[in-house]
């Protein structure tokens, strides 16, 4: 069990609708009583990006403590000549508290470059908005006996990041989402050991990039496949904090998941 605060983000992706989105987020809100509190569990949903106005509206209404992502961002901060995307201020103007950076669809599927992610990074750190840091290696990887490697690659878009040489606080507002790109959407969840072992290598890595403390403090979550069926074996892991999940956020197991994680 993770020594540090839980944190359980839903990754709608492209699915939903005004009506969809806020009735999930209603019933998140309405769930708020039999949820571990505030202090013990940061709850993130992250609608597409058209509806996070509605959904922090939803939220509020019902004086709900959870937060609003965006799930991707424009890689300029204040935006501009930036056609079909959305910037960090903005995120930031709708109300959204965190943006999830270098999801897997983004950089597989959109064929997003490292400049890109390092772009949205500091847009991101900069803005003042937490980051979900997406890193996760392909079967292929995996399969050729290095899993870890593109992964450690990945995270170099973090440590090289000037802002967090100069002001390691805005580690406070990182949490790094180990996701194997073949365990997302495909039903095949990473074992617990297979999970714990990249997370101990993440966390080593933010120490050698950091402090130890820094490593200490960071919160690394496990997304890919996470079910109520699986995510608490995964939860009982020592370096685990959370998850980032996908195709259970849509549905009110989801709010099951929060209470077993937490
Ligand atoms: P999944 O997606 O839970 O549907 O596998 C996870 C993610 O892409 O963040």
């Amino acid at each position: 069990m993770s020594i540090r605060k839980v944190f359980v983000g839903g990754n709608h992706k492209c699915n939903g609708s005004v009506t969809a989105t806020s009735s999930r987020a209603r019933l998140l809100a309405e769930a708020a009583p039999d949820l571990p509190s505030s202090d013990d569990v940061d709850i993130v949903i992250a609608p597409p990006a058209p509806y996070i106005l509605t959904t922090k509206a939803v939220l509020d209404e019902h004086g709900s403590s959870a937060a609003v992502a965006l799930q991707d961002v424009a890689i300029a901060r204040e935006g501009g000549a930036h056609t079909g995307t959305v910037a960090a201020d903005m995120a930031a103007d709708l109300g959204a508290a965190w943006v999830i950076v270098g999801h897997s669809e983004r950089r597989h599927v959109y064929g997003e470059s490292d400049a890109h992610t390092r772009a949205k990074i500091a847009a991101v750190l900069d803005a003042d908005l937490g980051l979900i840091y997406c890193v996760g290696e392909t079967l292929e990887q995996r399969e050729g006996g290095d899993a870890f490697g593109p992964v450690a690659a990945q995270m170099a878009a973090l440590f090289d990041n000037p802002a967090l040489a100069t002001k390691p606080e805005l580690w406070a507002n990182i949490v790094v989402a180990y996701e194997p790109v073949w365990a997302i959407g495909t039903g095949k969840v990473a074992s617990p050991e297979q999970a714990q072992e990249i997370h101990t290598q993440l966390r080593a890595a933010v120490a050698a990039a950091t402090s130890p403390d820094i490593a200490a403090a960071v919160r690394i979550i496990y997304g890919g496949s996470v079910k109520l069926a699986n995510c608490a074996e995964l939860i009982a892991m020592p370096d685990i904090d959370g998850f980032l999940i996908g195709g259970a956020s849509l549905k009110p197991e989801f709010v099951d998941i929060i209470k077993t994680a937490a």
